[in-house]
């Protein structure tokens, strides 16, 4: 069977879920290869076996956050030696960034955002969403490596273990990796509450909030279950919310177990970012909102009476 390289990343002895979601997407394509830099522990190798990873790479450098040349240089050189059918990395900035640099080492083809890959005869083929996922497009890479970005929360990670054979290296920089540094990097002040695109329930709020003051009430309820805050890209645009809290087209895509929408109408491009959650729940004073359409249970009401009584009820509980 072929081998699929996948890129993972680890912080603090912990892999990422997109990572764990890429080893799934992998074994429908191959036998996945993890790779990963710096140094990851036995409790990451033991975690990206338990998701299928067959090999797991290790280069071993401290220095690859801050060259992403370097970091290319590895991949392309581990791609060389293992001459994968496929490369799977995050949709993200960093991730997209990676899969050009690559493409270009390479001289292999680049598809991102992908919200589903399979395989195919003539290589992986890759489902993306276009114009707010009123249409689905279906590509596949034609010439050279297919690097495709795949965006978090595409599948649900699920478990396949397997015991890994686990190679490191050290990647000594030479002159040419040194030529591009990542100067800082300023992590987000915490909130406590759990990634947007990693939550299990996500809690947002729109225009109907009416202002940056009564977006306290969302986070009250996301505080009292444990989730997320997320946005209409109104709000965000009103200076309510931040942006890394937009969900939708141009924001966020979440796939959470429970979406709670409150004052949100449900525009198309709100829809492209959290349509695919598991169960939505949708307060709304509006019983024509389109967000109705999609919701699983809708409560028609001013969110000033109702989400309070879901906060009761929630303390109650
Ligand atoms: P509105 O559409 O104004 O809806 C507010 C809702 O709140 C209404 O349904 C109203 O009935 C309800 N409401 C008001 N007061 C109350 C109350 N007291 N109690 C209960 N309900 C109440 N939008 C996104 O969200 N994410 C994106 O990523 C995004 N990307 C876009 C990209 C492009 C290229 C374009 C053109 C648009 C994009 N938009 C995006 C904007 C999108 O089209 C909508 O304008 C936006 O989603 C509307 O946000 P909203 O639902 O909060 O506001």
């Amino acid at each position: 069977m072929s081998e699929i390289l996948v890129l993972v990343g680890h912080v603090a002895g912990q892999v990422g879920k997109p990572g764990l979601e890429l080893l799934t997407l992998a074994r429908e394509l191959g036998d996945p290869v993890a790779v990963c830099a710096g140094t990851a522990d036995e409790g990451v190798v033991a975690t990206l076996g338990r998701y299928g990873a067959r090999r797991v790479h290790v280069v071993e450098s401290d220095e690859l956050e801050e060259y992403p040349v370097a970091w290319v240089r590895a991949l392309a050189e581990l791609a060389a030696e293992v001459s994968p059918a496929a490369v799977l990395v995050e949709s993200t900035p960093d991730g997209k960034e990676t899969a050009a640099r690559l493409a270009v080492r390479l001289g292999g083809g680049v598809l991102t955002d992908a919200v589903d890959v399979r395989p195919g005869p003539d290589g992986p083929v890759v489902t993306q969403w276009a114009f707010a996922a009123s249409y689905t497009v279906t590509s596949r890479v034609a010439r050279g490596l297919p690097i495709i970005a795949v965006k978090p929360n595409a599948v649900a990670p699920a478990e396949a273990p397997v015991t890994p054979s686990v190679t490191r290296s050290a990647l000594p920089l030479d002159e040419a990796d040194r030529r591009t540094r990542i100067v800082s990097r300023a992590a987000r002040e915490s909130t406590g509450r759990p990634q947007l695109t990693e939550a299990d329930i996500v809690v947002a709020g729109g225009r109907g909030m009416g202002g940056a003051e009564q977006f306290a009430l969302i986070e009250q309820v996301a505080d009292a279950l444990g989730g997320a805050v997320g946005a209409s890209r109104a709000a965000v645009d009103s200076g309510w919310y931040a942006h890394s809290h937009q969900v939708g087209q141009t924001g966020a895509t979440v796939s959470p177990q429970l979406y709670l929408a409150v004052g949100i109408s449900g525009a198309i491009q709100h829809r492209a970012g959290m349509q695919t959650s598991k169960t939505i729940v949708a307060v709304n004073k509006d019983p024509e909102a389109p967000i109705f359409e999609l919701a699983d249970y809708g409560v028609v009401g001013d969110l000033f009476e109702v989400v309070p009584q879901l906060l009761d009820e929630v303390a109650r509980r």
